[in-house]
């Protein structure tokens, strides 16, 4: 068994990959992680949440980044923040529903830079 140090999740957009990949970075090198990356990440609750069980189960993170990120082809008029922030916790209840001992981190790249939310 290849145990992942890290499950990190976020949206297929070209623009923050590099940024969020420098974020990964300090806490797991290639090679060490799983990675999801889907349209709008955690607005699609039921497919990320399909995708996550996978590497839960396979490779057993321990921790989960959920990276939300500024103009989001996928959230159209509301894009706020917040609005982000309520999916990813959806997000993160439903993985921590599957494991309750799961340290999840919730992330938004903006164009300034990765922060948290
Ligand atoms: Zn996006």
């Amino acid at each position: 068994m290849h145990k992942a140090k890290l499950l990190a999740i976020h949206c297929i957009d070209l623009r923050f990959q590099e940024m969020i990949d420098e974020d990964v970075k300090n806490k797991a090198n290639y090679g060490e992680f799983d990675r999801i990356a889907w349209p709008g990440a955690s607005i699609d609750l039921e497919n990320v949440k399909k995708a996550a069980e996978v590497s839960l189960r396979l490779h057993q993170p321990e921790e989960v980044t959920i990276y939300e990120h500024e103009d989001c082809g996928a959230y159209g008029e509301d894009n706020s923040f917040e609005t982000h922030k309520q999916n990813a916790k959806k997000l993160e209840e439903a993985l921590k529903s599957v494991n309750p001992n799961l340290n999840v981190t919730v992330k938004i790249a903006t164009f300034e830079g990765v922060k948290e939310i």
